[in-house]
């Protein structure tokens, strides 16, 4: 795949404008559903999340609202136990990012972060009194008027380039074998250029130049918004600090070891970085 068809499908509105996020459902539409059972989520045969039969009430813990799919209301279902649906089958979510498409994906994304939201904001953090649901989107804490927002934390990735090498590495969290993109969360009072030099350096010992933004990604393990980088190499040699990063290599564009799959930012870092250095030298 080369780079422009790379771009296109990250543009995630270009991809399919009739699944879309939304925050209020559209009165008298259809409903269509996308169930979930802790981190699993239920696909149809053919890898659709979208399910047009309901459950009952009793069957379900959490309801929310995502957006609209091809006109239609979607709402994303918690279910209380495992269920059993004819021709569909339960996957990991995680597993779901590289089947589904990505509209599809930043679907699920919304609705696993708001149910998980809901499920952990129950009690006022301040006063400890009960919260309650307001029809736009947030809690509120009656007893002392505090408004809870859902959660949503930045985090950045970033692709170093030096000459035609990438530099990728593993933290001892990933399966085997598998080197990405360096990644972290932003820490409060830093900017998110800030927070990629200083991750980078904590994590390898070594200094970028050259920022660019590339895109974003939201990444509902738990609650991230994954903002996507390229850099250069300036200098220093590479150290890994130790617990967060066992093995970080310079690794050649043309004899890349395995990467993360297809559906996240960072394969597509990676991709699209790879086919620009293949056709530059
Ligand atoms: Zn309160």
């Amino acid at each position: 795949m080369n780079s422009k068809q790379w771009k296109q499908s990250w543009d995630l509105f270009d991809e399919n404008p009739l699944i879309r996020i939304g925050q209020h459902p559209v009165a008298h539409a259809d409903e269509v559903y996308v169930y979930f059972y802790r981190r699993q989520v239920l696909l149809t045969e053919g890898n659709d999340i979208f399910h047009k039969k309901s459950f009952d009430k009793g069957f379900t813990k959490e309801k929310v609202f995502c957006g609209e799919v091809l006109g239609q209301n979607c709402y994303g279902i918690e279910l209380k136990e495992k269920e059993l649906v004819p021709h569909s089958y339960w996957i990991d979510l995680k597993d779901s990012r590289s089947i589904i498409s990505l509209n599809a994906f930043a679907l699920v994304s919304r609705a696993m972060q708001l149910i998980e939201w809901l499920r952990q904001h129950k009690f006022c953090g301040s006063c400890g009194e009960q919260t309650s649901r307001e029809p736009a989107g947030y809690l509120e804490c009656k007893p002392c008027s505090l408004v809870h927002y859902p959660r949503i934390s930045p985090s950045m990735i970033v692709l170093i380039s030096r000459g035609s090498e990438v530099l990728l590495a593993r933290s001892p969290r990933f399966p085997p074998g598998v080197y990405s993109p360096l990644a972290g969360f932003l820490e409060p009072g830093e900017s998110v250029e800030q927070c990629v030099h200083r991750e980078v350096f904590e994590e390898v010992g070594v200094k970028i130049k050259n920022l660019k933004y590339q895109g974003s990604q939201s990444w509902p393990f738990p609650h991230s918004l994954m903002l996507g980088f390229f850099a250069d190499y300036e200098s220093g040699d590479i150290v890994c600090e130790p617990g967060e990063i066992e093995d970080a290599r310079w690794w050649k564009a043309d004899d890349l070891p395995a990467i993360p799959p297809k559906g996240s930012i960072s394969a597509w870092l990676i991709q699209t970085r790879v086919a620009q250095i293949t056709s530059a030298y």
